[in-house]
């Protein structure tokens, strides 16, 4: 699990070799399936390989579009369905302050997981904080509360944004 300080150095900065993200994202997921029998159909992998495409979350809508080919879109129950199959495999998580997709910058582990979601250009980036986490169940356990998932989105404004409003 990367930690708090590596993530961050990960952080997507515009002129980053993004090819080589989405390469491997797409290898990773390709490998966790052959190991867990499941099947990356041509479907699955299409929705993730949008979705891996940037660093920007997807939505629904905007992954139908992009799947248009000759004989028109896709219906929308396949994008849901390969979804449905992309998250339960921790390929891809749903933040919900955007209704959107992001690939996962981790997919190998079980992780709670933060996401800093920039509000001018839309860029992500998750880290995964152990001390958070800690907390988040810490606090869940006093007020005996189970927990489902340990997610947090923080919105802000990423480095490269805030440079282009200070120019
Ligand atoms: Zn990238
Ligand atoms: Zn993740
Ligand atoms: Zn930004």
């Amino acid at each position: 699990m990367a930690n708090l300080h590596s993530a961050i150095e990960l952080f997507p900065t515009p002129d980053h070799d993004h090819h080589s993200c989405a390469a491997s994202i797409l290898e990773a997921a390709e490998r966790i399936c052959a190991e867990r029998r499941v099947r990356l159909t041509e479907k699955r992998r299409q929705v993730l390989e949008i979705i891996a495409k940037s660093h920007t979350a997807a939505g629904a809508y905007e992954i139908l579009e992009k799947m248009a080919g000759p004989k028109g879109r896709p219906a929308p129950v396949i994008v849901y369905r390969a979804l449905d199959f992309l998250m339960a495999q921790g390929f891809v998580h749903r933040l919900a302050s955007l209704n959107a997709f992001i690939a996962c910058a981790n997919p190998q582990s079980d992780h709670g997981s933060q996401f800093l979601i920039c509000r001018d250009c839309r860029a992500v980036m998750e880290f995964s904080n152990p001390t958070l986490g800690k907390a988040i169940h810490e606090g869940a356990q006093a007020a005996s509360f189970s927990v489902d998932a340990t997610m947090v989105e923080v919105s802000g404004l990423c480095a490269a944004c805030a440079r282009a409003q200070h120019e």
